[in-house]
């Protein structure tokens, strides 16, 4: 380890990798750092991503996919099933991954492209000089040290510090923030082929059940539930109900808690010298709490601008702001449209679930793109066209709001 980088990332989770690895093949001089011992473990994740966003950053490789899935089938909760085929199911239906092979290939790639990566090295704190940040206080096997760098780059996770001590208001209320119980369970009867989807007010309240095949006969079988309608072990308890319904054979042989942020877009990702990526920066979909794709996609464009800033000698965050509107305007409107549904969701009864369930049961919905569903769904439930007419007014007030807040 040397006293002084181009850049540095706190996080190696796909964000931190993908950042790093960008700046790095872009002539940067990057070091990568990880709390953990081991890059990649222990998962929190259902590991499920779709194929087609995922070739953008990376080469498939079997090494890291343990199931390759076709579709979803989502559940209302009378147990009324609607098949969907992959296009129309979503950035977390296609392949099953390993995550624990997954994060570290990725962080090979960074590796290969020049990136410096060390393990066991937790930041502590920000170096600050006259207003900007300009490196990390980090451990490293029980030792303090201070390492310079023009800019840092918080990729670090739900649990982000690196934003708080730039000043970044990163806090949560339980509202906004999903919370989650998974078991990898063997020894149970389900289609391989296929990601599940359960919802119902008392299955799931405001949240999910999912099963994502994983091989062999294996399933990641989980639960999320925003904060304000979970309390001590109640998640557990829900997934523990399901799973003796669904899977009363089946055997845990891993168990998994984690959070995922689903919340409104944050105010501010960027200070002088410091841009925020992924779950550190809320960049995860409000609606489903998938986050690999859209952390890959944003530490891409950080290392980018990351570049041009250091280029550009001008780390201020005003240059910044590049990062702060590529990311807005290409991931945060879709994030924005992900909250409002998952609120106007939230509001759904087990009633209307039902309903809706219904009125899609006989179409054929495997090879249909979203307006085709859309389209079906109105011609079945012609209500549904009225109860939409709020996520338009509340579309156009998000954008108000973000062109108040960041100009775009
Ligand atoms: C139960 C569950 C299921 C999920 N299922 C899916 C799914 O199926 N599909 C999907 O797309 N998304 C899913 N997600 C969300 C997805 O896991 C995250 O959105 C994604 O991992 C975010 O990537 P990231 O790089 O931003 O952060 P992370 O992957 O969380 O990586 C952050 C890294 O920073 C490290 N770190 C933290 N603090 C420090 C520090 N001070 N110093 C050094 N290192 C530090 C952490 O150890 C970690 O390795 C799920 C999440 C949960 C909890």
């Amino acid at each position: 380890m040397k006293d002084r980088y181009d850049m540095i990332v706190v996080g190696a989770g796909p964000g931190g990798s993908i950042t790093a690895k960008t700046a790095a093949k872009a002539g940067l001089d990057v070091l990568l750092i990880e709390k953990r011992q081991q890059i990649g473990d222990p998962v929190r994740c259902a590991e499920g991503v779709n194929k087609e966003l995922l070739s953008t950053y990376i080469k498939p490789d079997p090494a890291w996919i343990s199931a390759d899935v076709i579709g979803s089938r989502i559940f209302s909760p009378d147990g009324t099933m609607i098949e969907m085929g992959e296009k129309l199911s979503g950035a977390e239906v296609g392949y099953m991954l390993e995550r624990k092979v997954f994060d570290r290939a990725l962080a090979r790639e960074a590796a290969n492209a020049g990136v410096e990566i060390m393990v066991k090295t937790r930041a502590t704190g920000l170096l600050m000089n006259e207003g900007y940040v300009c490196g990390i206080k980090a451990q490293h096997m029980g030792n303090n040290y201070e390492i310079k760098s023009k800019i840092v780059v918080g990729a670090d996770g739900i649990e982000s510090k690196v934003g708080r001590w730039a000043g970044i208001d990163t806090s949560l209320k339980p509202i906004d923030v999903c919370t989650c119980v998974q078991y990898l369970m063997t020894n149970i009867d389900f289609d391989p082929e296929f990601c599940e989807f359960h919802l119902g007010t008392e299955i799931a309240p405001s949240g999910y059940i999912w099963v994502f095949p994983k091989g062999n006969g294996s399933a990641n079988v989980g639960i999320g539930i925003t904060g304000d309608k979970s309390t001590n072990g109640s998640v557990k308890k829900l997934l523990d109900k399901f799973v003796e319904r669904r899977f009363p054979e089946g055997i845990i042989i891993e168990f998994i808690v984690g959070g995922v942020p689903v919340s409104r877009n944050i105010k501010r990702a960027v200070v002088n010298g410091l841009m925020l990526v992924g779950d550190a920066a809320h960049q995860s979909d409000p609606l489903t709490g998938g986050g690999i794709i859209n952390s890959m996609w944003a530490g891409e464009m950080a290392g980018r601008v990351g570049v041009k800033a250091i280029n550009a000698n001008d780390v201020s965050a005003e240059f910044l702001q590049k990062y702060e509107k590529e990311w807005r305007s290409e991931l945060g409107r879709d994030l924005s449209l992900s909250y409002i549904v998952k609120e106007r969701f939230r509001k759904l009864t087990d009633e209307d679930l039902n309903t809706l369930g219904h009125s899609l049961e006989s179409v054929d919905l495997k090879n249909l793109s979203l307006p085709g569903l859309l389209w079906a769904l109105f011609k079945a439930n012609k209500k549904l066209l009225w109860d939409l007419r709020h996520i338009f007014k509340d579309i156009k007030e998000i954008k108000d709001i973000e062109k108040a807040e960041v100009g775009i």
